[in-house]
């Protein structure tokens, strides 16, 4: 730790209001405010003594930020009360995770991973006995959780899972590796995914809890990685591992459907962290465009500087409107998880492009690592491939959209919106109306076929993505009369209703079609020199007697 200072997180942190923070309730309850606003205190206290261009360095959060962390509870923040923690709804958690981001996003994603991927399980399945057993100590932070799906054969298609739980007296026993495990380096507790196809088939699959000190349980080298270079990343070895019975999590052989509720928490919470670094990198905008003289004026007094910081602004407010919209549903499970794609896409592809705004409105600053913009950058490109990678979640949407021809985005929003949002709301309600035309066209014209079209379903999935921004943002300004709030509304509101057109007809465009099969055809070419030959034709598979002798 070091000694405070005056860094851009400290005006990030303030909450200018042009970026509409202060009027979004956080809290569910008074009582929830009342931790709220002590747990925003301790962020307070705690953001001087974190060095994050340290951090990045050294690739490590200092364990004087880890212990300063566990003393202000911040791993405390979902797990409930009778097992010593915080009881925090996800909305609230939200808010404390985007605040950490602000400071830092590798401890917002150490914080983050163990209040969602890494403790959700447990909480959501956990038996009184399970909970009684591992709650308390990750509540003090005196074990820290961990998520562990992905393997080098299972990223985007879980189903491929190897790592497996064979049945043996008394439990399971697991043997696989599990790779990029965050939090792994330093975690007391991981849940796993792993095949045990004695519950349920070959393809079953369950969630288990394994505590460090297993047996059989190896934790290898730290990745050196682009961005969260503090966070840690491990692979996890796991050879003959026994897992009691009572360390399976929920039901067994129902580890996949439990997997989408721990997600869908684990993205809320991710969106909350890109909020926080866009929140930064708007601040360290703004501060520079209003100081930066060029040409005899500020930079800020050029109408596409304007324009730029108008829209970055108007981003940030759409994601955070989004995320609230999906955290208010954290008792709707099915709508949560839904929203939370949403959100997730929404805020790891905004939290990228405001990013980098910030690095061109910089010039040549924004370049240099003392700025701390490149840092911002690099912490959130990650956001746009773990927890799903956003091409396959777009996909994803657009086949669940067309799967049940509707969506839980409110229609009609127009007769409930403030009067100085009403154009804005009745654009967004053409669109819906809009919306439901294409997919009611696009179920007819193209039938069952058009789940193997990966243009229209991502364009389908983008143009749901971008309906949601308008739709929230909409939702939240119309109960708001603050003019700068209602001004980032609006603007929001139109930037994306404009967007989520434009998707929608590229949705229903069949030059895209055309254009598919001119990339399938190039694509071929491209991949030709690649392809896997047979044992004659690949060099490296000859036998050593058939080997040149250069
Ligand atoms: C720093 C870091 C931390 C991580 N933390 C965790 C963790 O704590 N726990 C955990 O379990 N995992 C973790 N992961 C893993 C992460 O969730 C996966 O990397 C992610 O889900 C993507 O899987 P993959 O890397 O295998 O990509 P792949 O599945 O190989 O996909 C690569 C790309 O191919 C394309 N693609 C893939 N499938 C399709 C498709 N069907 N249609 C069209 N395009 C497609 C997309 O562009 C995608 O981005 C972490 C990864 C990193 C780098």
């Amino acid at each position: 730790m070091r000694e405070p200072s005056a860094e851009p997180w400290s005006a990030a942190l303030r909450e200018p209001a042009v970026t509409g923070q202060r009027l979004v309730r956080a809290a569910s309850t008074p009582e929830e405010e009342v931790t709220l606003e002590l747990l925003r205190a301790s962020i307070e206290k705690l953001a001087p003594r974190i060095d994050s261009s340290s951090i990045d360095r050294q690739g490590k959060i200092p364990d004087a930020v880890v212990e300063a962390a566990r003393q202000a509870g911040l791993f405390a923040l979902t797990i409930d009360e009778a097992h010593g923690g915080l009881g925090l709804s996800l909305k609230a958690t939200t808010d404390v995770i985007e605040r950490m981001a602000r400071v830092d996003r590798s401890v917002a994603v150490m914080l983050g991973l163990h209040s969602g991927l890494g403790t959700r399980g447990l909480i959501r399945y956990g038996s009184a006995e399970q909970k009684a057993r591992w709650l308390p100590r990750l509540a003090a932070g005196e074990d820290i959780a961990s998520f562990a799906a992905t393997e080098a054969g299972a990223g985007s298609d879980l189903m491929a899972v190897e790592t497996c739980g064979v049945k043996v007296p008394g439990g399971l026993r697991v043997n696989g590796r599990k790779c990029y495990v965050t939090n792994g380096g330093f975690a007391g507790l991981y849940t796993i995914l792993a095949r045990t196809p004695d519950s349920g088939g070959p393809r079953a699959q369950s969630l288990l809890c394994i505590p460090r000190s297993s047996p059989g349980v190896q934790i290898g080298p730290e990745e050196d990685k682009l961005g969260i270079r503090g966070s840690s990343t491990i692979t996890l070895d796991l050879e003959d591992v026994f897992v009691p019975d009572d360390a399976v999590l929920g039901e067994p052989g129902h580890g996949s459907d439990h997997c989408n509720h721990v997600l869908a928490w684990g993205r809320s919470l991710m969106s909350a962290g890109c909020l926080g670094i866009a929140r930064a990198a708007l601040t360290l905008s703004l501060g520079h465009v209003t100081t930066r003289r060029q040409f005899g004026r500020t930079l800020s007094a050029f109408p596409l500087v304007q324009a730029q910081c108008a829209d970055m602004a108007a981003q940030i407010y759409a994601m955070e409107s989004l995320v609230r919209l999906a955290t208010d549903a954290e008792s709707d499970p099915q709508r949560l998880e839904l929203l939370s794609i949403l959100a997730k896409v929404l805020c790891s592809e905004g939290a990228f492009l405001v990013a980098d705004r910030s690095i061109q409105l910089h010039g040549a600053l924004g370049f240099l690592e003392s700025t701390g913009a490149p840092r911002l950058l690099r912490d959130c490109r990650i956001t746009r491939i773990f927890e799903g990678a956003n091409d396959v979640l777009l996909v994803r949407t657009g086949a669940a959209l067309l799967a049940s021809g509707k969506t839980d985005l409110p229609a009609a929003l127009a007769p409930r919106i403030a009067p100085s949002l009403r154009d804005a709301a009745a654009a967004c309600d053409a669109l819906l109306q809009e919306r439901q035309i294409t997919i009611d066209a696009i179920r007819k014209g193209h039938g069952l076929s058009v789940m193997r079209k990966q243009a229209v379903l991502w364009a389908l999935g983008q143009a749901e993505v971008c309906t949601g921004a308008a739709v929230a943002s909409l939702l939240r300004g119309g109960a708001d009369t603050d003019a700068t709030n209602l001004a980032l509304a609006e603007h929001a509101a139109c930037m994306f209703t404009q967007q989520a057109g434009e998707q929608l007809a590229a949705a229903r465009e069949p030059r895209n079609e055309t254009r598919m099969q001119r990339a399938q055809a190039l694509s071929d070419l491209l991949y030709a020199p690649y392809a896997p030959r047979t044992p004659s034709q690949n060099p490296r598979s000859r036998t050593r007697s058939q080997e040149s002798p250069a």
